[in-house]
């Protein structure tokens, strides 16, 4: 185990106990069962460090006009599973991402260059900026670039083949899991968002907010099962609906393609309470045979799921 990860746990698990004394009588044993969950999570997460086996790490190179983007691939063999962070300023979470590779296998694809959140295309001395998370449709890509003031058909196509070349470097394809990496500032986009008549409500099918977590950490899926399995484990969760408007996200794109999407959002800064929750999206994934984990030569301890479920 590495040190500094095992510091993080102790310092987590001393704010988030599984059980204050004051609680114990009235604390109920599904809530107890749900920290004692999470507190094994982190166990398992931290306990693999001093196991894993070396990733390899490729640099891409892609251009917007002048302006470069690094795409940085991480991969070890092990796991089908692949992880992508496209907000180059959610470093957490592509943190978070790394070191499941690290442990589990699989890849992260992650973009870096330097600008914050969105690319900017360099053009003639002028930079234009986008959203990657939007640019996965003409529709979605042509709204992102009017709202950053980019309204310019060079600019359009510039974006468009930068698009093409990072869809071409995931080549997500049917069958696939792919799950988007993001961080987010406390309250300011939250599971609530997800509600009828939120800013999301209507992409989204089902919703389930737990009001023990924080509201910053949840995740959205594609799949009901993935749905009702991490809702009852106490995760905030939204499905997507299956039909949502067209505003060029990642997402939208894997959904037409038959790709298995799952978004894994925490706040900035919360890489404990981040990996933890790939720790549990694994451990769903796994019973629901979506993802392989290869265990070969590899001590990483199993989840005791029946024994907790069993409380
Ligand atoms: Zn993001």
């Amino acid at each position: 185990m590495k040190l500094h990860t095992f510091i993080l746990s102790l310092a987590w698990f001393r704010s988030n106990p599984p059980f204050h004394r004051s609680d114990r009588g009235t604390l109920s044993r599904i809530q107890m069962s749900m920290k004692l969950r999470r507190l094994i999570y982190l166990i398992c997460f931290s306990l693999g460090f001093g196991f894993a086996r070396s990733v390899t790490k490729t640099t891409h190179t892609l251009y917007l006009g002048k302006e470069k983007v690094w795409v940085d691939i991480y991969e070890r063999a092990g796991s089908n599973i692949t992880f992508v962070n496209l907000h180059d300023n959610e470093n957490t979470s592509a943190e978070a991402g790394r070191r499941f590779v690290e442990k589990y296998g699989g890849r992260l694809i992650e973009l870096r260059h330097g600008r914050g959140r969105e690319v900017v295309v360099r053009l003639n001395g002028v930079l234009y900026r986008f959203d990657p998370n939007r640019m996965f449709s003409e529709a979605g890509l042509r709204a992102s670039l009017r709202y950053f003031r980019a309204n310019s058909d060079e600019v359009f196509h510039i974006a468009a083949a930068f698009r093409d070349s990072v869809i071409n470097l995931v080549d997500a394809k049917a069958g696939m899991v792919i799950v988007a990496l993001h961080n987010n500032t406390q309250d300011k986009m939250t599971i609530r968002d997800y509600r009828p008549g939120g800013w999301y409500g209507k992409d989204t099918k089902k919703v389930n907010i737990n009001p023990r977590q924080d509201p910053d950490n949840f995740f959205v899926v594609s799949e009901a099962d993935l749905f009702s399995a991490l809702s009852s484990l106490g995760y905030n969760v939204a499905l997507g609906a299956k039909d949502p408007p067209d505003r060029g996200m990642f997402l939208d794109y894997c959904v037409r393609h038959g790709v298995s999407f799952i978004t894994v959002e925490a706040e900035h800064g919360k890489l404990i309470e981040q990996m933890e929750m790939l720790e549990a999206l694994r451990s769903v994934l796994m019973e629901n045979n979506t993802i392989t984990i290869d265990k070969s030569g590899f001590p990483s301890p199993e989840m005791p799921i029946d024994s907790i479920h069993s409380h």
